[in-house]
């Protein structure tokens, strides 16, 4: 049990012990034990298969847990079906009706539980502004681009006004400069309406772009909790390393000359310094000769793949300040040395 965030409310969805086996077989969740604060955006990330989306469907109710309680705002819903629980999902195919139009689909909640006329029309029409959709009431799902059905299907979620939206990789089916710009647009219409998001994902860079928290999935279970900039610096697991970022690991022989100790560590490309063989290290710096086995330009930055002589490869990250500071120096080839602050190195493994 851990306690809540100092500046941050306990108890928007608090998970005790869950876990979920599908016919008897391998755990799809083995022992989840979570607490996401109100009005948190949180992200629960992992590779697929690790068993994120069966969590999300046993916080909606769409699946009931093995074992492991969910409660919602302290209440304990474990029992409860999905339609009574505050809570709305946005899946990732958007489910929206195609013989409706974006009105009576963004309505459609709203009518189900019996909300007056006016009242609906009231709240569809401030649920389309939210997402900058006025104007497009009566058309119908087939006569959108993929970004505006992503939006009614937000819009059709906030109308009701759930305590918690809980989002399915929801813009897993946009193209990557669309997805950018759901991603500002997500975090703007959750910091407008101030309810707790919990979205899954399988990209780390949604996950750290856009969250307050994150939880790292690994095999049904989660590897870590933290702020963004917790998971990447200080990954608690090999694993995390290696999923959120570059992995960039020292073992066995190179952790015993360049580290001084034995275990696994990890430290991030963008850490490393690539210097001439003569250039010194730091009083509190760690360094490693090695070789250039690639050089990979990207634009913004060259990533250095670099053969270390005590074993064992690390990548180093420039940024290409100036035109031409991809390097001419540090080709394939070149016999480099590697430094970074010893604060820098984490361990993530015995
Ligand atoms: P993805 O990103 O691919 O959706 P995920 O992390 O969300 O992956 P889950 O969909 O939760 O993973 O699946 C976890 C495991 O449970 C997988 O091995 C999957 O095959 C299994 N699983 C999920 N749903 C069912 C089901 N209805 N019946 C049987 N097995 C299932």
């Amino acid at each position: 049990d851990s306690p809540p965030h100092p500046d941050r409310p306990a108890g928007a969805v608090r998970l005790e012990g869950l876990a979920k086996s599908f016919d008897g077989r391998v755990r799809a969740v083995d022992g989840v034990d979570l607490e996401i604060g109100e009005g948190e955006f949180f992200a629960m990330l992992g590779p697929s298969g690790s068993g994120k989306t069966t969590v999300l469907r046993m916080i909606a109710g769409f699946e009931r847990p093995t074992a492991g309680r969910v409660l919602l705002g302290g209440v304990d819903v474990t029992a409860l079906p999905p339609f009574d629980r505050d809570v709305n999902t946005v899946f990732q195919d958007y489910a929206l009706f195609p013989h409706m139009t974006i009105e009576q689909n963004v309505g459609y909640g709203l009518m189900v539980r019996r909300v007056p006329k006016a009242e609906r029309a009231e709240r569809v029409r401030a649920a389309l502004a939210m997402v900058r959709l006025e104007g497009f009431e009566r058309r119908r799902p087939a006569q959108l681009s993929g970004g505006q059905r992503q939006r009614v299907a937000l819009a059709r979620a906030l109308v009701n006004r759930p305590k918690v939206l809980l989002l399915d990789e929801p813009l897993g089916a946009l193209d990557l400069k669309l997805r950018h710009e759901m991603q500002a647009e997500l975090k703007r219409i959750q910091r407008e309406v101030g309810i707790t998001f919990v979205f899954v994902t399988h990209d780390q860079d949604e996950a750290l772009t856009m969250s307050d928290r994150v939880a790292v999935f690994n095999a049904g279970r989660i590897e870590q909790v933290g702020s963004p900039a917790e998971v990447y610096e200080h990954p608690a697991t090999a694993f995390v390393a290696g999923f959120v970022g570059t992995s960039n690991l020292l073992d066995g022989a190179a952790a015993e000359q360049v580290v001084g100790e034995t275990g696994l560590f990890s430290v991030r490309p963008e850490k490393i310094r690539i210097a001439h063989p003569d250039d010194p290290a730091g009083p509190d710096e760690l360094s490693a000769t090695g070789r250039v086995a690639e050089v990979v330009y990207a634009g913004g930055h060259t990533r250095f793949l670099v053969d270390l002589e005590a074993g064992g490869r690390l990548t180093a990250v420039r940024q290409n300040l100036d035109e031409g500071s991809a390097d001419v120096l540090r080709h394939r080839g070149t016999d480099v040395v590697l430094a970074w602050q010893r604060k820098h190195t984490v361990r993530v493994g015995p």
